[in-house]
């Protein structure tokens, strides 16, 4: 599933392409992704421009004259950008560890929900094979997206992303760290991906529930968040299974991760091995060493 790191990297690789362009033409097939009627994009999407792409959590946010156009890519959602005077690539590509089938420029597909045709020949494709993603449209208003997203936890990189805030996250809460990890209530933009990466880095073993924690312990994966994310976002994104990059490329992250999908591996750190636990049917990820269960000693604090 795309989380930050990888919805990041695609709004960075589709700024060049799109920003300053306008929409010309459109095509939505009639699908549950769409919390909008498809009739509703054909009439108010061609004309306008888009200004802007922007980000909160794992929402893509598409900046036009009138509307925002939000996209969240759910499961499997991959928004590539099609160059007009690109060949399609022929055939499909095989993932070297998942066996699953990608493209990379493609033409349109049963899978292609939404296509954008922007004035200079190209166009902004979203597939999306599960369809738990979502495409929505707002006008546009001065506290439209405040309200949308109020619900919204802290968006790392933000100036609301401060010790102060990222404690009071913590207050009344009675669940494991990792599903608070996972609650976009708390922090935006965190998956099962970089939520094992997080915890691994501030040395918390996933399960511990948050009243557990000591207040250095918070303040490390207060550290440990925006340093994985930031990192997750240098590789381009972590290719594990649908997800690619808006050119089709797949990120390298994958190759970066400390924990996730590495059991049975020997630690980056201590060369225990990784183990894989079950957390409200989510694979979890830890160091039993460097995370343990009963918490580590402040002296043996590190940052890795
Ligand atoms: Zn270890």
């Amino acid at each position: 599933m795309p989380e930050l790191p990888e919805v990041e990297t695609i709004r960075r690789g589709l700024e060049a392409h799109a920003v300053g362009q306008t929409v010309v033409d459109l095509t939505a097939a009639d699908c549950k992704i769409f919390q909008v009627q498809p009739a509703q994009l054909l009439e108010h999407l061609p004309g306008q421009k888009i200004h802007e792409l922007d980000r909160r959590g794992k929402y893509l946010i598409v900046v036009l004259d009138r509307h925002y156009l939000l996209i969240h890519f759910g499961m499997t959602g991959q928004l590539t950008f099609r160059h007009p005077d690109r060949p399609d690539s022929e055939g499909f590509h095989r993932h070297p560890v998942t066996g699953l089938q990608r493209t990379f420029q493609h033409a349109p597909d049963r899978h292609t929900h939404l296509q954008i045709h922007l004035e200079g020949g190209g166009a902004l494709l979203f597939r999306d094979i599960r369809k738990f993603g979502k495409v929505l449209l707002l006008e546009k208003g001065k506290k439209v997206l405040a309200e949308f997203f109020s619900e919204m936890g802290l968006e790392p990189f933000s100036p609301a992303y401060n010790i102060a805030a990222f404690l009071e996250g913590f207050r009344n809460r009675k669940v494991r760290i990792k599903s608070l990890l996972l609650d976009q209530h708390f922090v935006a933009g965190i998956g099962n991906i970089y939520a094992d990466e997080a915890l691994f880095r501030a040395g918390i073993h996933p399960a511990r529930k948050v009243q557990s924690l000591r207040r250095w312990e918070k303040e490390s994966l207060f550290e440990a968040i925006p340093e994985v994310l930031k990192e997750g976002i240098e590789h381009g994104g972590t290719s594990l299974r649908d997800y690619v990059q808006s050119d089709g490329q797949m990120g390298t992250h994958q190759e970066n991760l400390r924990v996730y999908g590495q059991k049975g591996e020997p630690c980056y750190q201590c060369e225990t091995p990784i183990q894989k636990i079950v957390m409200s049917q989510r694979g979890t990820h830890f160091c039993p060493s460097c995370q343990p269960r009963s918490g580590r000693s402040r002296k043996n604090r590190r940052s890795v």
